[in-house]
């Protein structure tokens, strides 16, 4: 019988992948669809994926299919052929990463889940395939260096520390479910303004727009294949690239590099940095940026106490381990009060009557060039 589950450790697959040479492509695309059995769907998956050599992280849904993999360069036509041979999924873009070592993930995952992403949001209530205009690269700059625009980074705080697009606003939120209703409450009042938004692939706003749009704002965009796409798109027709910093992404290289700036600082000391580290103390794990000179004197750790436990013996170690999920704790919020140089963010509200000033500044002006006209 064929294996429908990974069944080695994960410490020597990701010892493989680290000491691998084989040629390795990451990708990302999901598709919002209606599926009758996710379950028997997810084993199909993970049969022909294990042959293909596939890794990453797949969720699957009654709504569809949401897919972080990489995939061996040798085998990349014939997995297109085999997800283009799913009717649902038949010429859908394969997003490619474009800063990519191939060591992003060291095994196969396929999980059924309620929903392909956590949204919070109760879809019957709304039109979810009323969703906000789809915008290339080319026509986000465009739309995106207008005045009245409100462009919104749909990430969380440890993913934007990082990188972002100019002249956006970056709420300041540890979930994507938890940052709906906040930046709502925020932008109300701006129903006619350009809303445009982006996420790391372009997920996440697949829903958010459209509920947003059912919210009552009129114009709503969102940035196609998220900043992966938009950074390829840059590349291949040299426009301009309005992304500083890195693109955090949810897999082992926990960067992609899009520009040379460094936004962000190493937590511990301040100094410019932008390399996201899991503290070494692996019952912590926390999810934090720090420099190689931090690195080297705290040993990896986030903190002493963090510090005093790796110095423990094994044993002593796996008990005070016991009962924390790992998995859990990988992507943790990255918040913790030894984190002194832990960027504080402006409140969503303060940057919002910012944006109110200038679109207020902006239509006394046209007024005042109008009556001009007029005279
Ligand atoms: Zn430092
Ligand atoms: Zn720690």
């Amino acid at each position: 019988m064929k294996k429908l589950h990974n069944e080695e450790d994960w410490r020597i697959l990701k010892k493989r992948m680290e000491e691998g040479s084989d040629e390795r492509v990451t990708i990302s695309f999901y598709q919002y669809a209606k599926l009758g059995n996710p379950q028997l769907f997810r084993d199909y998956l993970f049969i022909h994926w294990s042959e293909l050599g596939v890794y990453g992280r797949t969720y699957v849904a009654h709504e569809g299919i949401n897919a972080q993999i990489s995939v061996p360069l040798e085998n990349l036509d014939a997995f297109r052929d085999h997800v283009y041979s799913i009717s649902f999924l038949n010429g859908i873009r394969l997003n490619i990463a474009i800063d990519d070592d191939g060591k992003s993930f060291y095994k196969l995952i396929v999980k059924v889940r309620p929903k392909i992403l956590a949204d919070g949001l109760e879809d019957e209530t709304f039109d979810v395939r009323n969703r906000g205009t789809h915008l290339g690269a080319k026509k986000f700059n465009e739309i995106t260096s207008k005045d009245d625009t409100i462009l919104i980074d749909m990430r969380n705080h440890y993913e934007h520390e990082v990188g972002y697009f100019k002249n956006a606003i970056t709420p300041d939120v540890d979930t994507f479910r938890d940052s709906l209703p906040y930046i709502l409450d925020n932008i109300k009042g701006l129903e006619d303004k350009n809303l445009v938004m982006y996420c790391t692939g372009g997920i996440r706003c697949e829903k958010a727009s459209a509920w947003l749009k059912h919210q009552g704002f009129k114009n709503v965009f969102q940035l196609e294949g998220g900043i992966i796409e938009y950074a390829r798109q840059v590349e291949n027709e040299k426009l301009e690239n309005r992304f500083i910093g890195k693109n955090f992404v949810f897999d082992e290289r926990m960067a992609e590099q899009i520009s040379d700036e460094v936004v962000a600082k190493c937590h511990q000391c301040g100094a410019a940095c932008d390399t996201h580290t899991n503290c070494v103390n692996s019952g912590c794990h926390l999810l934090f940026i720090q420099c190689e000179k931090c690195k080297e004197k705290n040993e990896g750790c986030c903190s002493p106490d963090c510090r005093a436990v790796i110095h423990l013996p094994e044993d002593e170690q796996y008990k005070l381990r016991e009962g924390i999920d790992r998995g859990m704790l990988t992507f943790k919020k990255g918040r913790s009060e030894h984190l002194d140089h832990k960027t504080i963010y402006k409140p969503l509200e303060a940057a919002i009557a910012g944006i109110k000033v200038s679109f207020k500044l902006q239509e006394s002006r046209e007024s005042l060039v109008s009556s001009r006209e007029g005279e």
